[in-house]
């Protein structure tokens, strides 16, 4: 990713970051019920700001305003005209693309490099695809013979309506994109919209709020409420008046996700985590693969729903990787996020560098071998080293769960023992991602039929783009974002039968 020294002093995401935050309801702010929560820079532990903290009735008056937007002008918008609101919100982003940058850099530790580009390239993208799907969203008309019907004497067809309104969660690992990815498609389907970011991370969606109204989005199609999971994200996802969650995050939290919408039974998608296996061949292009294979665990502090986190090397390139890989660990920039130089920053919070830290524990008295890093970082902030794992078993903690942190685990196989890596590989309870490294196609094709995930890349790894489905098989999620197939589940089908 490129670095881009424009951004160096922080001026005014902290000019934003000193405003009285609430929540955004009905196209106003308002107080929250809630006591205010701290937001920290992970890259100093610095308090920067606070942010109200929503209730169930703060929660209940977002719902009621969602959908009386959805009753009211919204539902007036043509195609065309809710097309073009997406692509003035991409507009907006893109225009404000330094304020919103430094605040996610202040607020969540992305490094510059890597928010710089999703805020200036991945986000107005995927809006600005999302721009052009309303006029393409139509159904049916079916050649049916409904009730002893013949032809001519009856028309069906079917509509494609929004399904309502969306309580969308999501985490804080990269909080605009993440509200961003449930924004689009819920727009572009005529949906309203409650959004709740992460309690650590909720700057950039407020500011996303304010861009939706300027970007001429009725009141009360997008609320964003700030909060606490249990509190905030509890009741939006209990909400008899919410109609569909979108979320993403833990699958631990999916799972309660899942049991408070039974009470009206509300759709759910769902995009958690993952335990994503790296395969490399010994006629891979080792330098490429040992690059990809870091990039692919390392890249955001591991942080990253689709990390590599397993790597699964052949005995012939074995010793070759892992010295490669531990090189290219001990090469990264280790810094603060805002420094335009920097390649690997802090974890999110202090809990979250104790979950990491835990990991590696078990890790070590379980029996892997440590063979880099493995330390939290002596600085002020949130940092720990890559670390690299060899000789683990597939029942060791670390190699068994989402840890999400720097924390690479290596395993080594032989010709004979391909298919049991491949069952190995699928042995835990994810399936959103992975990637196999080769030379020899016929063993790409193979390889990438057995991985049980969303998504498979031969050759690179975490292949995002607006136009590509991706979400997760087994509890990695319900359901599928970005491309056509992420407008599905924003959708209801009504059958009309028409006889004369
Ligand atoms: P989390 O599950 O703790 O929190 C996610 C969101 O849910 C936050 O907004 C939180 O406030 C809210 N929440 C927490 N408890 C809740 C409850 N009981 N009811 C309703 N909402 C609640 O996850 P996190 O720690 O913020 O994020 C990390 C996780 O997100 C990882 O597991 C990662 O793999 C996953 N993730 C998945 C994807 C994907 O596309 N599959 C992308 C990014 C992150």
């Amino acid at each position: 990713m490129p670095a881009d020294a424009r951004y160096s002093q922080g001026q005014e995401a902290t000019a934003f970051l000193a405003r009285h935050h609430e929540l955004l309801v009905h196209g106003k702010w308002i107080p929250a019920h809630g006591r205010r929560l701290g937001l920290v820079d992970p890259s100093s532990g610095n308090d920067i700001g606070t942010s109200a903290a929503a209730d169930a009735t703060d929660v209940d008056l977002a719902v009621k305003s969602a959908r009386k937007a959805l009753d009211g002008p919204w539902a007036s918008f043509t195609s065309a005209e809710r097309g073009a609101c997406i692509w003035r919100i991409a507009d907006l982003i893109a225009a404000n693309a330094q304020q919103l940058t430094e605040m996610e850099v202040l607020n969540s530790g992305l490094p510059i490099g890597v928010a710089g580009f999703m805020i200036r390239h991945l986000i107005p993208d995927y809006l600005r695809y999302y721009a052009g799907w309303p006029s393409k969203i139509h159904g049916l008309t079916i050649p049916a013979a409904p009730l002893g019907k013949r032809p001519g004497e009856a028309l069906t067809y079917t509509l494609r309506e929004p399904i309502g309104v969306v309580g969308a969660i999501v985490p804080w690992n990269a909080p605009l994109l993440m509200a961003v990815l449930k924004l689009a498609p819920a727009l572009a389907t005529g949906c309203a919209i409650v959004l709740k970011p992460a309690e650590f991370t909720p700057c950039t969606a407020l500011r996303l709020g304010e861009l939706c109204l300027e970007a001429g989005i009725p009141e009360g199609v997008v609320n964003v409420i700030t909060g606490l999971g249990e509190v905030a994200g509890a009741a939006l996802a209990a909400h008899d008046g919410v109609d569909k969650i979108a979320f993403t995050g833990s699958t631990e939290t999916g799972r309660a996700i899942v049991r408070a919408a039974a009470g009206n039974l509300k759709k759910v998608t769902l995009e958690l985590g993952g335990k994503s296996p790296v395969l490399i061949f010994p006629d891979a292009d080792l330098q490429r693969a040992i690059q990809g294979a870091a990039h692919a665990c390392f890249f955001v502090q591991g942080q990253n729903c689709m990390a590599g986190t397993r790597l699964f090397v052949h005995e012939n390139v074995y010793d070759e990787v892992v010295t490669g890989i531990c090189a290219a660990a001990g090469a990264l920039k280790i810094g603060a996020s805002m420094d335009a130089a920097t390649e690997f920053g802090p974890l999110v919070s202090a809990s979250q560098l104790e979950r990491v830290a835990e990991f590696v524990s078990a890790g070590n008295r379980e029996g892997a071998r440590l063979v880099h890093g493995g330390h939290a970082i002596e600085r002020a902030g949130f940092y720990f080293e890559p670390t690299v794992f060899t000789d683990v078993r597939p029942d060791m903690t670390p190699v068994r769960n989402e840890i999400f942190g720097p924390v690479l685990c290596v395993e080594r196989f032989s010709d004979a023992e391909v298919e049991n890596t491949i069952r190995s590989a699928n042995s835990t309870i994810y399936g959103l991602s992975g990637s196999v490294w080769t030379r020899d196609l016929g063993t790409a094709l193979r390889v990438v039929r057995l991985i049980d995930a969303g998504q498979v890349s031969v050759n690179c790894h975490g292949a995002i783009d607006s136009a590509i489905p991706f979400g997760g098989n087994k509890q990695s999620g319900w359901g599928r974002e970005f491309g056509m197939e992420g407008l599905d589940s924003y959708l209801k089908t009504k059958a009309i039968t028409i006889t004369w």
